[in-house]
C-alpha cells in the first residue's frame, strides 16, 4: 500500500488501514514519517477513547510527537527542500485571535492540534502534510528519534522557563513520569543544579537520579504522623525539615503528576515569594488553603508550550537535555497494537518511561 494510518476503531483497538498519500498545499511540506512518540494522552486515548469526543463516524488517529523527512514541498515553501530531516510542532493556531496576537498561541481556542478535535488527524501514519511555518529543521547532532521527542521536551521547557528555573533555584519536582523528567532536564539545561525529584515508584526515582537529579525522595519512605498513610502535610513537613530545605521552604515547585494529593504537597512546601507551577493535568478540584500561602506565592498553570521549540532543539542538540536515554522501548509501526497494550498493562507500564513507534527510518 502507498500510505496507511493507524485508526483507533474503538478503545484499545487499532487498525492500520490504507489511505492516499496527501498532497501538500502551497504552504505545506509532505513528510515521510520516521518516529512518533507515545504520549500519555495517546495512551489515555487508546485505553478509554479520546478526551474530546469525535463526531459520529469520524476516524480517530493518535500520535503527535513526530519527526521524519521531507519528500515533497508545496509551491510557496522556501525553508525546506526534499531530503531535509524535520520535526513538527503539532498545533497550528489560527494566528488571528486575541491570544495569538498577544503572544499566547498555545491557548488559541481554534488551534488545530494533531490527534484531537476537531480533525483527529494522527501522526501514526507513513506520510503526512504540515504547514512549513510549524516545521523545524533537525540540526546536526540530533537524530530523528530524538527529534520526535522535542514536543514532550518542550512541555518541560515551557514550564521551566515560566518558572524561571536557574542556577541557585531550590527546585522540587513532584511526579517522575515523562513530564516530570522532561521538566527536570529542562531545568538542568537552564543551569539549575539543585533539583529534588519526588515519586512513590523507586524505579522512576532511580531513573531520575541517573538523568541528573541532585536527590530523589520516595514518599513511601516517609513515616505517617498518625495512622497508616501519609497525609500531604506529613510529606510537606518532611520536605520542609531542617535537613531538606530548611523551614523557609522551596523556591520553585513543579507539580507534574496530576495528583491532587501532590498539589496539596506543593502548596505545603513552597517558600514565601516562591512559585508553584502546575504542569500535570488535575482531573478533579483541589482544595487550596490560601491562608498558608499569603506571602506572595505565585501559582501558575502551564499549557503545552509557546515559542519553545527553538530552545528545546538547541538544548537537545547541544547535549544539555538527554531525551535519548528516556526511550525505554522502540516498537515497529506494524506492532502498534501490542505497543499500546504494553503501555496500559499494569505491570509492564511500570518499566515504560517513553515508548516510540518506528514508522520508517533505521537510525538509533
Ligand atoms: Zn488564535
Amino acid at each position: 500500500m502507498e500510505n496507511s494510518q493507524a485508526i483507533l476503531v474503538k478503545p484499545q483497538q487499532f487498525e492500520i488501514e490504507e489511505c492516499p498519500i496527501p498532497e501538500p498545499k502551497a504552504d505545506e511540506i509532505l513528510m515521510k514519517v520516521e518516529y512518533v512518540g507515545m504520549c500519555g494522552s495517546d495512551i489515555h486515548g487508546f485505553e478509554f477513547g479520546p478526551y474530546k469526543k469525535p463526531k459520529p463516524g469520524q476516524k480517530v488517529g493518535l500520535g503527535h510527537e513526530v519527526a521524519g523527512e521531507v519528500v515533497k514541498i508545496g509551491s510557496e515553501v522556501t525553508k525546506f527542500k526534499v531530503g531535509d530531516k524535520v520535526l513538527i510542532e503539532p498545533g497550528v493556531p489560527d494566528d488571528s485571535c486575541e491570544y495569538c496576537r498577544s503572544g499566547h498561541y498555545n491557548v488559541c481556542p481554534d488551534v488545530d492540534f494533531l490527534a484531537t478535535a476537531p480533525n483527529f488527524k494522527g501522526a501514526y501514519t507513513q506520510y503526512m502534510t504540515h504547514p512549513e511555518s510549524w516545521t523545524y529543521h533537525i540540526p546536526e547532532g540530533m537524530t530523528t528519534l530524538e527529534a520526535a521527542l522535542v514536543e514532550p521536551a518542550a512541555v518541560g521547557m515551557h514550564a521551566a522557563i515560566l518558572g524561571e528555573a536557574r542556577l541557585g533555584s531550590h527546585i522540587v519536582i513532584l511526579g517522575c513520569g515523562t513530564i516530570g523528567l522532561m521538566t527536570m532536564q529542562a531545568c538542568l539545561s537552564l543551569g539549575a543544579t539543585d533539583i529534588t525529584m519526588v515519586d512513590m515508584m523507586q524505579k522512576k526515582l532511580d531513573f531520575a537520579k541517573k538523568l541528573g537529579a541532585r536527590q530523589v525522595i520516595n514518599t513511601q519512605d516517609i513515616k505517617p504522623s498518625n495512622g497508616e498513610r501519609c497525609t500531604p502535610d506529613d510529606i510537606a513537613a518532611y520536605l520542609r525539615s531542617e535537613d531538606q530545605f530548611g523551614k523557609h521552604g522551596v523556591d520553585l515547585v513543579f507539580e507534574c503528576s496530576g495528583s491532587g494529593f501532590l498539589a496539596q504537597v506543593a502548596v505545603g512546601i513552597v517558600a514565601f515569594a516562591g512559585k508553584v507551577m502546575m504542569v500535570g493535568t488535575q482531573a478533579k478540584p483541589v482544595p487550596v488553603d490560601f491562608g498558608r500561602i499569603n506571602r506572595e506565592v505565585t501559582i501558575m498553570t502551564t499549557f503545552r508550550y509557546c515559542n519553545n521549540f527553538p530552545q528545546t532543539i538547541e538544548a537537545i542538540a547541544s547535549g544539555k537535555f538527554n531525551v535519548k536515554d528516556m526511550v525505554t522501548g522502540i516498537y515497529d509501526y506494524k506492532d502498534i497494537q501490542s505497543a499500546f497494550e504494553e503501555a496500559i498493562d499494569p505491570v509492564k507500564k511500570q518499566d515504560m518511561i517513553k515508548g516510540v513507534i518506528r514508522v520508517g527510518g533505521t537510525e538509533f
